[in-house]
């Protein structure tokens, strides 16, 4: 990371704390690494991210349907779904530093110092055949491209390491009460994804809700993954928030729904406003123990492109593993007419198409792109800064703070009608205190899209000063207007 993107990056951490968006876990025990905790903002921008989610899941699509699964899961779940087998990350330690590395962060990492010293070729190589070791499972072979490109470690800055080993990412914990002599038989797990809460209750969904093939379940949650190396704030947590939706579709079908929900999601991305220029694709090499077919959107961050969001072709993995664990028939009946056959496609386990978006990450994706320090040049020839967050009006904390200009002449009478107006439709935010100026830096860094002053000539006329947060543009119109205005602005 450059300078300049660690300053950013290290000022929207700041921002975030100081602005009430996410505050360290447990902070006045000195925290728990990679675990958040979000604040009255925070909260706010992460339940109309969810929200904005599961509205364009299941209201715009007919043929989705949501669910709420549990966090615990029947144990044989992880076995059938091969996370207990294969969940897991390849990791090395610095016998020096003791300092812990999953092996392609630190591979990766060591690429990028190539490219950041021109060697796009050594760049381009070293990743390449990473990916073709990590796709082999080759920890020997992994271990000499390690020692091959004297990669040392950030802290001990030797390269004395451990031989690689596998490190599974699953929490577990015991469940009820029962004493046993065996503690596997109380185990059970977290779940590391939400994905399985969807197999499970596949026939319960279809047959209660009547879907018919194609047709999606969603799912929002919180996943836990006891990662390996924890960084980069909220990006990698061990407690975190999935939305995931699985969609079943006839076999011979997913490439078509591969490629339907790859731009599909894409275009959600896009749709909030934010530049495509900085989101691009990529393919997987590795794919994970269920994928067929596998994509990643990523996002540039302050850090670089990184994902955000996976679409991942399944097959008919999940299900058929649970009907193999479960001994279950977990099976559609499909009686639609088949043209070359001239018979119905009958029965079959569907196949799976996923889009798989981190909630935190993609908070994350908005502060990222939401953030801004800014130089306002003033007619007077002297110059101003700000902090603002452009974040999209539709998933933003506050949608509009109302400030009488002062605390008497009835002013706040009439703001405070305009809050009960307004209120029962979206977030508003009411202050007297303080200079209008200094109102509106605050709520320019808690992303308030819109502010309204009630001043003396709204007494005169009916009428008050909206502020734009983006352009800072201020105009006055109909007080009257002032709920139309920002519900157009937030559909
Ligand atoms: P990564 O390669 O970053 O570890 P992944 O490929 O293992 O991610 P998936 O299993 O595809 O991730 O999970 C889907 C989404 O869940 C990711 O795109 C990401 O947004 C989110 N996610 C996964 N792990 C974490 C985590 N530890 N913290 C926050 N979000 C996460």
């Amino acid at each position: 990371m450059s300078s300049t993107s660690e300053n950013t990056f290290q000022a929207i951490v700041s921002h975030a704390k100081e602005y009430g968006f996410v505050f360290p876990s447990s902070e006045i025990y000195d925290g728990l690494s990679a675990v958040y905790d979000y604040g009255p903002y925070g909260s706010e921008l992460k339940k109309n991210i969810r929200d904005h989610w599961w509205k364009s899941m299941t209201q715009l699509h007919e043929n989705i349907v949501g669910i709420d699964a549990a966090i615990f899961m029947h144990p044989t779940t992880w076995k059938a779904s091969g996370h207990v087998d294969n969940f897991s990350d390849p990791l090395i330690d610095n016998k020096d530093s003791k300092k812990r590395y999953r092996v392609d962060h630190l591979i990766e990492a060591h690429a990028e110092k190539l490219a950041l010293a021109g060697d796009k070729e050594g760049e381009f190589d070293l990743l390449k055949n990473m990916d073709e070791l990590l796709k082999a499972d080759d920890f020997v072979g992994l271990k000499q491209l390690i020692e091959d490109n004297k990669i040392v470690c950030s802290v001990s800055g030797t390269g004395n390491w451990t031989e690689i080993r596998q490190f599974n990412l699953m929490f577990a914990t015991e469940f009820g009460a029962i004493a046993s002599d065996n503690p596997e038989d109380n185990k059970v797990y977290l779940r590391p994804e939400t994905a399985q809460g969807i197999f499970v209750n596949f026939l319960n969904v279809q047959k209660t809700a009547r879907m018919k093939i194609p047709f999606g379940i969603a799912q929002t949650g919180k996943a836990f993954r006891n990662e390996i190396v924890a960084r980069q704030f909220i990006f990698r947590m061990r407690e975190f928030e999935q939305m995931e939706m699985q969609f079943f579709v006839r076999p011979g079908t997913q490439g078509h729904w591969y490629q339907y929900w790859k731009e599909a999601r894409l275009k959600w991305h896009t749709d909030l406003g934010i530049s495509a220029a900085k989101y691009r694709y990529h393919d997987h090499v590795k794919l994970a123990h269920y994928a067929k077919e596998a994509c990643d959107i990523e996002f540039e961050f302050p850090f670089g492109f990184k994902e955000v969001e996976g679409i991942h072709s399944r097959s008919d993995f999940d299900l058929t593993q649970h009907q193999l664990y479960s001994k279950k028939k977990i099976q559609y009946y499909d009686n639609d007419i088949d043209e070359t056959t001239g018979k119905a496609f009958g029965n079959y386990v569907p196949y799976v198409v996923e889009t798989s978006i981190g909630l935190d990450r993609m908070f994350l994706l908005v502060l990222s792109h939401a953030y801004e320090e800014e130089t306002i040049q003033k007619e007077d020839g002297t110059s101003d800064s700000r902090v603002v967050l452009h974040i999209p009006p539709v998933i933003a904390p506050n949608k509009l703070a109302i400030l009488p200009l002062t605390k008497k002449d009835g002013l706040p009478e009439i703001a405070r009608e305009l809050m009960d107006e307004c209120k029962p439709y979206f977030k508003c935010f009411y202050e007297e205190k303080d200079a209008i100026g200094k109102r509106y830096r605050r709520q320019d860094a808690i992303g308030t899209p819109f502010c309204v002053t009630i001043d003396h000539q709204t007494k005169e006329d009916q009428t008050i000063t909206i502020r734009y947060r983006d352009s800072m543009l201020q105009e006055r119109i109909s007080l009257s207007m002032v709920k139309s205005l920002v519900l157009a602005a937030i559909q």
